[in-house]
């Protein structure tokens, strides 16, 4: 099936342009549509997605850090799109009928009120579906039911409520091998999100937490686990040296490359030679795919094996269906100047969501519509005071004004002044005041 695509200003309806998941490229496909040059009466957005914010996933880490507080890194939808013509819907996605132009939902049941889930559909003329990604586990048995993950909200205050908790159960234990298991936390996976984790951690370790509980510390650390030979060996060599020296000269980390976790337990991973890690809390950040969503006529979509991304044209829809556009961590876009796919990261699926919708108004407009094209801006790697690495425009830098960049792509990136305030003032705190080391 190959669409025919027009404008619906002819019916007198306005157009309704529906948009799938609240992140980087969501929110940011809605801001364009709805922006003052394009704010037209003939045009009606609909978000849904499954939370009622927009969370800043790229500074995740500070929230089990103790660093930020998770207000800081989030920013309610609905005092965000104000305008008479978006509308916001908490749901899930559940699937999308691309042949009725309809995507069916199903909103939350209160937790102690399960009945009251209604599942509901809506019709489109326009669909950007951008619900981006979740965890990979690769089938490593045990690790989807006892891995940590760090993708949402909730997930990093269970990291973080874990980390305090367990310091407090070895407090009251007096077997040393049982409180070693408590205290040893696993990273699995020595990319960008496992190492900045890992730092951020150690710190929390080496200071508040060392302060905390002196009798305690000692038993204390965490370990990398990385297949490759390196840490973050995708970012370059001069990242992955850099990295591993900071990480080597942290007290309590320790990271052991060329190793392979065969299943993960409660109280530990098993390597694939059978030596044993004992831990009562490991964390995966080997690896992520796309978030999955059924469609009616499947023969519309073609998903990459491994990542299950959605194959979309340079113009970001489907190649069947000029309906319907995929953005972000989603979509499977080829470089139209190289021969590999965009990688799943913020600052391209903020870019990807503008252009869905910059394609939709051309569209809409009766204009033609352009191929994705975006040049990469660089990469920050911070693991510790001092310890950051960032590549932007081509320039190498480290120390601070790495760190000044790490902040302000940061406070750049975030829609709301709240939260740029409020995480500024905590950075400020953080430098004189203790962080905060109580249960979220
Ligand atoms: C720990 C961590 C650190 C990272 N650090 C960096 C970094 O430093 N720099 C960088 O460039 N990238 C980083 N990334 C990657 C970056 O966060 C992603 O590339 C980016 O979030 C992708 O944006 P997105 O809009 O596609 O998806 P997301 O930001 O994941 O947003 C998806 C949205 O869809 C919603 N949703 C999910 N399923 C449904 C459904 N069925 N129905 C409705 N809504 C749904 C979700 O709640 C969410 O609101 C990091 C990722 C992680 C996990």
């Amino acid at each position: 099936m190959n669409t025919e695509t027009h404008t619906d200003q002819s019916t007198g309806q306005p157009t309704h342009v529906v948009v799938l998941g609240s992140g980087y490229a969501g929110v940011h496909a809605c801001r364009k549509l709805i922006n003052k040059q394009n704010l037209s009466e003939d045009l009606k957005v609909t978000l849904i997605s499954d939370v009622d914010h927009m969370l800043y996933v790229t500074m995740i880490y500070e929230v089990p850090a103790g660093n930020l507080a998770p207000s800081s890194i989030r920013q309610p939808i609905r005092t965000m799109f104000t305008a008479d013509n978006v509308h916001f819907q908490k749901g899930t996605a559940t699937e999308i009928n691309t042949q009725n132009q309809t995507v069916h939902y199903k909103t939350d049941g209160r937790a102690e009120d399960l009945d009251s889930t209604q599942e509901l559909a809506v019709s489109y003329d326009y669909l950007v579906s951008a619900i981006g990604s979740e965890t990979e586990f690769f089938g490593t048995p045990g690790a989807a039911e006892h891995a940590y993950r760090l993708k949402d909200l909730n997930q990093a205050k269970r990291l973080k409520n874990t980390l305090i908790h367990n310091f407090e159960r070895a407090n009251l234990e007096t077997d040393k091998e049982k409180i070693k298991e408590l205290l040893s936390f696993v990273v699995v996976g020595g990319g960008p999100t496992g190492v900045t984790l890992t730092a951020k951690l150690a710190n929390l370790l080496n200071h508040e937490l060392a302060d905390s509980f002196p009798d305690l510390i000692d038993y204390a650390g965490i370990t990398i686990l990385e297949a490759k030979d390196t840490v973050v060996d995708r970012a370059g060599l001069w990242f992955s040296n850099k990295v591993a020296e900071s990480l080597a000269a942290m007290d309590r980390v320790s990271i052991q490359t060329g190793c392979c976790v065969d299943r993960v337990r409660p109280d530990g991973v098993v390597y694939n030679d059978g030596e044993e890690l004992r831990s009562e809390c490991v964390i995966w950040t080997a690896g992520v795919k796309a978030r999955e969503i059924d469609f009616a006529n499947e023969d519309v979509v073609k998903k990459h094996e491994h990542s299950q991304r959605i194959h979309v044209t340079p113009k970001l829809h489907l190649p069947e269906d000029q309906r319907v556009y995929v953005a972000g961590d989603q979509a499977w876009v080829e470089r139209i100047d190289a021969d590999q796919p965009y990688p799943m990261r913020a600052q391209f699926a903020v870019r990807q969501g503008q252009h869905a919708a910059e394609n939709i108004l051309a569209d809409i407009r009766g204009r033609g519509k352009q191929n994705f094209y975006w040049n990469d801006k660089g990469i920050v790697i911070s693991v510790g005071h001092g310890q950051t690495y960032a590549e932007v425009f081509g320039i190498k830098m480290s120390g601070l004004p790495a760190t000044i960049a790490y902040k302000s792509i940061y406070l750049m990136s975030t829609i709301g002044v709240r939260n740029k305030f409020r995480a500024m003032l905590e950075w400020f705190m953080n430098m004189f005041l203790p962080r905060d080391i109580s249960e979220l």
